[in-house]
């Protein structure tokens, strides 16, 4: 099941938002203040959160630097339609944004590509032999069950949905953790020694010194 947050001070907007998304199968909690989405977010992992520019108390800039870490993805929803707001919002690194007001069929249809964008309407990650049924939480390598800790589950989740790329020690900590990084780098380190051991993939999940690691297939140099 996906789970939307939408985070929206204007109660018909957001109505209408949680209405739509739930016909379309969502599972949404609506928060109309930046606090209480604050409060939801330390409480919760949503797969997507739709999140107002001008809300009281804590705004979406604000509240977005909060998600940031968390490795979930955002789209801005906001009645300002200036360009240099567009410009902010994606620079800070949302997914998209949209403008208000705005049909729902935009608004399914954004939501859609953002969360396969994210793979998170993929519900098995493949990588060589292993697969993980996300919905289940279950890894097999070549057919047979691999029993993983959930903090290395978590890791090769991670790894598998960022093939080929670099990913920082800094982020890897925080997404896999959800703790801000101290720059203590052996619990990680530790954690990928035993991951490498068990998923066999000791080429595959490179190290990059003083940076981070890569999960690389080999057929891209
Ligand atoms: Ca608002």
């Amino acid at each position: 099941m996906i789970r939307i947050l939408i985070v929206e001070d204007e109660r018909p907007i957001s109505d209408l938002i949680r209405m739509s998304l739930e016909d379309a199968g969502y599972i949404c909690t609506c928060a109309y203040d930046g606090m209480t989405a604050a409060n939801l977010l330390e409480a919760n992992d949503y797969d997507l959160v739709l999140l107002d520019i001008m809300l009281p108390e804590i705004d979406g800039y604000e509240l977005f630097e909060y998600i940031k870490p968390l490795d979930m993805p955002v789209i801005f929803i906001t009645a300002k339609a200036e360009l240099a707001d567009r410009v902010k919002g994606l620079n800070l690194g949302a997914e998209d944004y949209i403008v208000k007001p705005f049909e729902i069929v935009e608004l399914l249809a954004r939501v859609h590509v953002v969360l396969r964008r994210y793979r998170k309407t993929e519900t098995h990650l493949m990588f060589r032999d292993i697969v993980i049924d996300t919905e289940n939480r279950h890894v097999t390598k070549n057919g047979q069950d691999l029993v993983l800790t959930p903090k290395e589950y978590e890791l090769l989740v991670l790894f598998l949905r960022n093939q080929e790329m670099t990913l920082f020690r800094e982020r890897i900590y925080e997404s896999v953790w959800n703790a801000e990084y101290s720059g203590d780098t052996r619990t990680l380190d530790l954690h990928v020694q035993r991951l490498r051991k068990k998923t066999g993939l000791d080429k595959e999940l490179k190290t990059v010194y003083g940076v981070g690691y890569r999960l690389e297939s080999g057929k891209i140099e």
